[in-house]
């Protein structure tokens, strides 16, 4: 499995290294603009990532655009919905309802509320079938 972790955080960074890499190989990028590079390689590469971890607070390019940006990419590559990445958003704790709807409007698969855990993590890669168990 082929993962992509975005965020400004070198904590929050390392934390999900931390927590994904037992399951695939790991790239780390700082903000949208990074994710949206390393996205377009990797499909240029016809190695997509199969999990993309995005924060919504970053400089540059934040979370929600990356994300409308990234599913535009792969429609440009013609990659269909049984085909797309899994994009979780990452989210701090008091993100208004409204704004977690945007995510799912701009195409997320879903969102992990901080603080995150393993637990959180690996329960939402079993519910889209990334992992089993
Ligand atoms: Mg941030």
């Amino acid at each position: 499995m082929k993962i992509l972790i975005t965020d400004d955080e070198p904590h929050n960074r390392l934390l999900m290294e931390k927590i994904l890499s037992p399951y695939g190989r790991c790239d780390l990028v700082v903000n949208g603009k990074e994710a949206l590079e390393a996205c377009e390689m990797a499909l240029m590469d016809g190695e997509p990532y199969d999990l993309i971890c995005l924060d919504i607070m970053m400089p540059e390019m934040d979370g929600q655009e990356a994300l409308r940006l990234i599913r535009e990419l792969e429609q440009s590559h013609n990659i269909d919905e049984t085909e797309e990445a899994v994009i979780f958003m990452v989210t701090a704790l008091n993100t208004e309802e409204h704004v977690v709807q945007a995510f799912f409007r701009g195409g997320c698969t879903d969102y992990l509320a901080k603080p995150v855990t393993r637990d959180k993590v690996v329960g939402k890669m079993r519910q889209y079938n990334l992992i089993e168990e």
